[in-house]
Formats: structure tokens, sequence, C-alpha cells
């Protein structure tokens, strides 16, 4: 069955072609571990791990690499901003290496929670510095770069053309440049490929040109090549990246290689809060933790992030995140049913839907329509093990863990935990009196506590 996938590059829906036969190779740009995930940045992440599944899903073997970007980088993609490694080491006070390892576990764990499986190859940014080093050598050797007083930079004009994936011309970019024009930078969409360190910079490293450190693109291509070699099938990452870090990943490409990295660029829209974007100043970044002292399963993110296409915005509000709670108790609770029936269904009625889920998650991943397909065998009249199989064979794209029971009271303190207990085995002994006391107690502790045909719900208010 042929695949199909919207191609930033061409700007069309394309049939996919490996390069290697039944073998995918695909670049994902990962994290910048200088502080929590936000569920926004998880939507990127779970928009990876179905892609990764369709392929699997199609009989692909896998080659997936995605870095962790443990180095500094500025604020703003276009070398602009304050060092986003160098802010959290103020706001922590705590060394950057040690910083990094953190937020890089508490990633880890997110996608261990959301069921993310994680890339082949995970490459850290601090652990790859010869990599990039070289790699700018060949660029400067091949005519592509100049070095200025503080910094190395990729010179634009060298290319036929920059800014092939957003298409915008260089009237334009200038337009919309937002810092002074650099006078050592000879264009204004000149980037940095290479920085000689100030004596007071947090992370730096002894190389060809002094203590230096590298620009943020240069990560993502040297390990790119490193692991997927010249040419791969797929690169990822959000939409954010398409105007500047991509574009100027394939400029490094074209300046080392000679041609642009991977043949399918595919990015994911943006996660909205309420309508808006997420800031601090709004108060509405909101972590996975955050969901679960709320009571959310982090599964229940995930399935709330199929009633919308990759390429369209979601936008998350509590309310919606409330039915998509009910959607996934609705969907475990059909599956436990269909399990249970004794009815038969036709091998060509079971291959039938399978075509057609196939066929959804196949045509660039179009997540909402293979959800109604699913719906269709959860809620059938006929119950029958057989359609418990089919969505159990659903579930290796969905990645819901249908089969299994939800825990949602698992991160509450040990004092909550023990009065939980209790109230369980006061309502096993239909003790309602002892319930009720429980109740209230549980209340006047800060907790609501809702009574539910899956078992106890308790949630901080
Ligand atoms: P960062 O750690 O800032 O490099 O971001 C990690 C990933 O999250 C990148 O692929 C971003 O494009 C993506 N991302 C950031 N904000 C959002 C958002 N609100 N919705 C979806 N993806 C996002
Ligand atoms: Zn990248």
């Amino acid at each position: 069955m042929d695949i199909k996938l919207y191609n930033t590059l061409t700007r069309k829906k394309e049939t996919f072609k490996s390069i290697d036969d039944k073998k995918v190779k695909i670049y994902s740009c990962g994290p910048t571990v200088y502080y929590y995930a936000h569920i926004g940045n998880l939507r990127a992440y779970l928009f990876m791990d179905n892609l990764r599944r369709m392929f699997k899903y199609n009989g692909y073997e896998l080659k997936h690499a995605m870095n962790i970007t443990d180095v500094g980088h500025l604020e703003s993609d276009a070398d602009e901003g304050e060092d986003k490694m160098m802010k959290a080491v103020k706001r922590e006070n705590k060394d950057p290496y040690e910083i990094a390892k953190f937020y890089t576990e508490k990633f880890m764990d997110d996608l261990d929670l959301l069921n993310i499986w994680k890339p082949e190859i995970i490459c850290k940014a601090t652990e790859h510095i010869k990599e990039m080093e070289e790699y700018v050598k060949e660029i400067i050797k091949n005519g592509y770069a100049y070095e200025t007083k503080n910094t190395i930079y990729f010179d634009t004009s060298k290319l036929e053309k920059y800014g092939v994936l957003s298409n915008i011309s260089i009237e334009d970019q200038k337009a919309g440049a937002r810092v002074e024009f650099d006078n050592e930078k000879k264009n204004v969409t000149d980037f940095a490929l290479w920085i000689k360190a100030p004596e007071n910079h947090i992370m730096k490293w002894d190389t060809f040109w002094g203590k230096c450190y590298p620009g943020w693109h240069i990560e993502c291509s040297a390990m790119g090549k490193k692991y997927l070699g010249e040419t791969f099938d797929i690169h990822t990452g959000g939409i954010d990246h398409i105007p500047i870090h991509h574009e100027n990943e394939i400029a490094q490409s074209i300046g080392c290689t000679g041609h642009i990295p991977a043949n399918t660029w595919m990015h994911c829209e943006f996660l909205l809060i309420d309508g808006g974007k997420m800031s601090k100043s709004l108060n509405n970044v909101y972590t996975l933790e955050d969901l679960k002292q709320k009571g959310f399963d982090p599964l229940v993110f995930r399935i709330f992030n199929y009633t919308s296409h990759y390429r369209n915005k979601l936008n998350f509000t509590w309310e919606a995140l409330e039915s998509a709670k009910t959607s996934l108790y609705r969907l475990k609770d059909a599956y436990a049913k269909q399990l249970e029936g004794t009815e038969d269904v036709k091998d060509e009625i079971l291959q039938e839907y399978k075509n057609r889920f196939n066929e959804a998650i196949n045509d660039d991943l179009n997540m909402p329509l293979a959800m109604s397909i699913v719906w269709e065998v959860a809620k059938n009249n006929i119950k029958s093990k057989k359609f418990a199989d089919l969505l159990l064979d659903f579930d290796t794209v969905l990645g819901l863990k249908i089969d299994e029971k939800i825990e949602i009271n698992e991160e509450l303190p040990e004092e909550i935990m023990a009065i939980i207990n209790e109230r369980k085995i006061a309502r096993e002994n239909k003790n309602w009196g002892e319930s009720d006391r429980l109740r209230d107690l549980l209340s006047e502790k800060g907790y609501n506590v809702k009574d539910t045909k899956y078992g106890m719900e308790v949630t901080k208010k």
C-alpha cells in the first residue's frame, strides 16, 4: 500500500519512496534541555512517534536519530537573544552539564509516560563537537563560509537560492529582520556556524579556532550525516523550524556535501492554549506533570492529539482534555467488551477495516480518520474477540495501551494514598458512612473525590 506524505520542500503530498528498499532513515530535531518540555513540545514528539509507528505497521525497518541540544543556543533561532543554557544556569545556580542531564532525564520520562518509542539513536550535541568542527572546516574548504573577529559565518550568497523550504525572498527576510544588521555579516541571512567564546561563556571547547562553541544549526547537520549518511529519507521538526533552523541545515549541507540532506521534510503544527500562544506571562505553559496533577493519565493527552491532523493547529482546553479522557475510557471499555464477545466475524470484514485503517494512516498520518475507523470497530454491535484483536493491532500505531487499566491516583502524596486505600476498603465493605467521612477528610486536605465506574478518582482542587 502506498504511503503519502506532505513534503514541506515541494509543498505537496507525495508518494513516499525510501532510498533503501524497506528501510527508512529519519532525523528528528530534539529538545533543548534547559527546562521541562511543555505539552506543545510533546505534540511534536507524538507526531514523530506516530510517523515511526506508521512505518513499522507497513513493515519498514527504522533507523531514526534524534538530537539532544545540551549546549546553549540563543533564545531565538536567528542568533539573537540570551543563551538558553546560560539562562538556566542563572536560574538554578548549577553546572550546565548537571542541568542538561536532569532535563534530559525528565524528557525521557515524558516520552515513556506518553508511550513514545524512542528513536534508535539519541545523540547529544556535547558529545559531537569534533564532528561539528570537521563539518565547519569542510564548509570553509568549499568556499561557503567566512571568518570575522568573533564568528565563522555561513555565506548564504554563495547558494543558488537561500530559503528553499519557506520559499521567502531575501528581500522579505531583510524586511523581517529584527536585529540591527551586524556589520561583520556580509548578508542579513548569514548565520553563525562557530562562535569564538567570550571569557565568561559557560560552555566552550578547544577547537581549531581557539576556545569556541558551535552555532545551533550545525549539530543537526553533523549528527544527521554521521548517523544517517549524506542523504536520508525524512527530516522532522516543529513548524517553527521551517524558516530558520531547517533552512540553515539545508544551507550547511549544500555547503558541506553539495546537496539537501533529506528527501522529505515534515513539520508539525503548533499546539495552542485556549486559542492562543503558550506563554509564561499568561501562566499557561503546561507540562505533563501539570496534567497528571489534575488527574489526567498522560495517554489522555495522547488521544487528545488524534482529534486534529498534525498539519493543523490543535487547541488545548481543559474541557477538551476532559472529553479526551472520556474517549480513552470508552475505548478501553469497548475493547474489554469486544474481548468477551463470542460472535464470529468474517475474515473479509476484518480485512476491510484493516485496509481502511492502513489507508488512513498512510495518507499523511490522518489520525482523525484512523480514529473514526477504530470507533466503528470498537462500537460494533457484533461483539467478537476478533474485533478486540484487531483493535490491539491498531493500537500498535495509536500507542494508547487500550488493554491496560488506567492508574489515576499514582502520583499522590503518601498520606493521601493511605486515606484513599482506607476508603477503598470501607467501600468494599459497603461501609458508606466511613466512606463519606474519608471523602470529607480528603476534601479538607485539598482533594476532590469522584466515584466513577473505573474506580475512585482523586484530584488536587
Ligand atoms: P525546543 O526544545 O524549543 O527546541 O522545541 C522542541 C520541539 O517542540 C520543536 O520541534 C518545536 O518546534 C516544538 N514546539 C515548540 N512549541 C510548540 C507548540 N506550541 N506546539 C507544537 N510544537 C511545539
Ligand atoms: Zn535540528
